[in-house]
């Protein structure tokens, strides 16, 4: 298994300092989702105003800007909720699967 090494946290000085991609490229788990994903996500793209505050704070990077527009890599996502508590526009809902 490849995982990524944990790194020291160090706050922001500068706004260069703040991140500009995911936490982690998709694929991060070591394996695809393998059906124990019980909801997803699913984006309502007339309210969402594409901040990419979901793109940046998905733990596994599964949140991909397709041009201009929020989607999912349903392969790795895991259904864990954050792209829509996160969101400031409730634009992304937990459907069940
Ligand atoms: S956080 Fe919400 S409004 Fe921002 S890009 Fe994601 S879905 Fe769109
Ligand atoms: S539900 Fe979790 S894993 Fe899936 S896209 Fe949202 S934040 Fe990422």
């Amino acid at each position: 298994m490849n995982r990524p090494k944990k790194t020291e946290f160090k706050f922001p000085t500068h706004i260069d300092e703040y991140p500009t991609g995911p936490q982690y490229a998709a694929g991060y788990l070591p394996e695809t989702n393998a059906g124990w994903r019980s909801v997803r996500p699913v984006v309502d793209h007339d309210a969402c105003v594409y901040c990419l505050r979901c793109y940046l704070l998905c733990p596994d990077g599964t949140v991909v800007k397709d041009n201009g527009k929020i989607t999912f890599d349903m392969d790795y996502c895991k259904g864990c909720g954050v792209c829509a508590h996160e969101c400031p526009k409730d634009a992304i809902e937990m459907v069940k699967e």
